[in-house]
């Protein structure tokens, strides 16, 4: 249950939050905690009433009123995070979609995992190839050509910095200029590839 919360949390920050208004999320919040977060079910009987004391009463004490519950009720119902049931004396009846399964999520979670797969140029030696051909075999840092004994790739943007392995992102490097520039940004790195550039020119000129 501990790494589904995490998950929840994260996918909720990362894909949803974004799409939400200020009040949609956090009285999403309210009615995940209080049913999948609080028995495992995504159901949850609730008054206005109750949801109001829980959710709105602000740190000046004012309590939201019902007109302003229903209509972010409404907007989380539009956009498919919540699905409303039917009332009776006890209150209302709401299903919480966790937020994988609300259809504006899971679409941006399809299209991450698509673009992932069909991007990997880094881990594929096929795909590396391509990169290679079309940096012509030379190191996109020094300009000097490689072989296969110094060859490698760069990630242009380090990974560390959420640069991935798409094409656009890795630069054929020679061993050297990779030691030089590896987990660095271009900008932090470009002085001190520059001066070992100097410096191979100046031992090989001797
Ligand atoms: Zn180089």
């Amino acid at each position: 249950m501990e790494q589904d919360i995490k998950v929840i949390i994260c996918e909720f920050v990362d894909h949803l939050l974004p799409d939400l208004t200020p009040y949609e999320a956090s009285l999403y919040l309210y009615l995940l905690r209080n049913s999948v977060l609080h028995n495992g079910s995504p159901e949850i009987r609730v008054g206005k009433r109750t949801m109001a004391v829980g959710y709105g009463t602000g740190s000046r004490g004012v309590k939201t009123n019902y007109a302003h519950i229903t209509k972010i009720i409404k907007g989380l119902e539009a956009k498919e995070c919540i699905r409303i049931g039917d009332t009776n004396r006890e209150g209302t009846l709401y299903i919480i979609n966790l937020p994988r399964d609300i259809p504006i999520v899971a679409e941006k979670i399809a299209g991450f995992a698509a673009q992932d797969q069909e991007e990997d140029y880094f881990t594929d030696p096929e795909k590396r190839r391509i990169v290679f051909e079309r940096d012509k075999w030379i190191c996109q840092y020094c300009g000097e050509g490689v072989t296969t004994k110094n060859i490698t790739i760069d990630h242009y943007i380090p990974q560390k910095d959420g640069g991935g392995h798409n094409k656009e992102n890795l630069r054929t490097s020679c061993l050297v200029c990779n030691g030089i520039k590896s987990g660095k940004p271009y900008e932090e790195a470009a002085p001190l590839l520059l001066k070992s550039i100097q410096e191979r020119k100046a031992r090989s000129q001797s």
